[in-house]
């Protein structure tokens, strides 16, 4: 079971969402902070770190000793990463999607693949807890391929909750795709209601079954819930504003650390998403 936890824009309880149900879950639960330009699930979880290691993403070295100056790897170059200029070749390592191409193309065997860091991964553990997240080289802006090298280390015999990036560009769409379920964290307000829209439809061209949880639910107005009903998404929990909840956020504790009343709340909500996620189940294999 895949859980993936996102919202439109960022600030909205996110987080506070992914690193609680983790906790509440607690042993035989994988948590992937995929927030990799700004991962911050550490901050709550406390984990033991235990080890780290550097991702790297292949990108073209020429060899000029051998190169022709024949144009075909610019020609082939989808991102402008490589390209013939005068009587030299030069590569843009940062734009390379490292997909090859060039390598492939070169009649003189001129390219060779070379390295470049995106970031790092680091694995630890709280308890029971298994907790992984990636860490973008800063001025790096390939996202994606970090963020799938994370989540190759999703087990499928364990529940992985993901706490996706905020937003609904490539970085989110590669925290998402492959999830059973995806769990939009949300607040009651018309920049809210805006981005979930931009959320929810990135999730409906996935094919994923999705929820909402509404934070700061007190707060706003009721268009957010006149949306979802509209939709068909369901609301799943709603999160009222606490001051003590703020302040406790504020100094990196835990929601159901500090109101132990919520852990129930939130295996609530798991089983809620275990229901949800076998009813698309029979959907699906009923419409086959
Ligand atoms: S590996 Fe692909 S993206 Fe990178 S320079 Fe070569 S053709 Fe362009
Ligand atoms: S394809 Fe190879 S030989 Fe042709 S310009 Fe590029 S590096 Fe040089």
């Amino acid at each position: 079971m895949i859980i993936s936890i996102a919202s439109g824009k960022g600030g909205t309880g996110k987080t506070t969402v992914a690193t609680n149900l983790a906790v509440s879950l607690g042993d035989g639960v994988q948590l992937l902070d995929c927030d990799v330009e700004e991962p911050n699930a550490h901050l709550f979880i406390h984990p033991v770190f235990e080890k780290k290691e550097v991702v790297s993403t292949g990108v073209p070295e020429v060899d000029e000793t051998k190169c022709n100056l024949c144009g075909k790897c610019g020609e082939i170059c989808q991102f402008k990463a490589i390209v013939v200029i005068g009587k030299t070749v030069l590569s843009f390592q940062e734009l390379c999607h490292s997909c090859g191409g060039c390598m492939e193309v070169c009649p003189e065997h001129a390219i060779r693949e070379g390295q470049r860091a995106l970031g790092e991964i680091e694995f630890g553990r709280r308890n029971g807890l298994e907790f992984i997240h990636g860490r973008l080289r800063v001025g790096e802006a390939m996202a994606p391929p970090l963020i799938r090298k994370v989540r190759s280390f999703a087990h499928a015999d364990k529940v992985t909750i993901i706490d996706a990036p905020p937003g609904t560009s490539c970085p989110v769409i590669a925290s998402m795709k492959g999830a059973d379920f995806v769990l939009l964290v949300t607040e009651p307000t018309p920049f809210g209601l805006h981005d979930l829209k931009l959320a929810v439809g990135a999730v409906g061209i996935l094919g994923i079954p999705c929820g909402l949880v509404i934070n700061r639910s007190d707060m706003g107005d009721d268009r957010l819930r006149e949306y979802a009903g509209a939709e068909g998404i369901p609301i799943l929990m709603e999160i009222p504003f606490d001051r003590k909840i703020a302040e406790s956020y504020s100094r990196g504790e835990l929601l159901v650390d500090v109101r132990p009343e919520w852990k129930e709340k939130f295996l609530r909500l798991y089983e809620k998403i275990k229901d949800l996620v076998r009813e698309a189940g029979e959907t699906g294999r009923e419409e086959q």
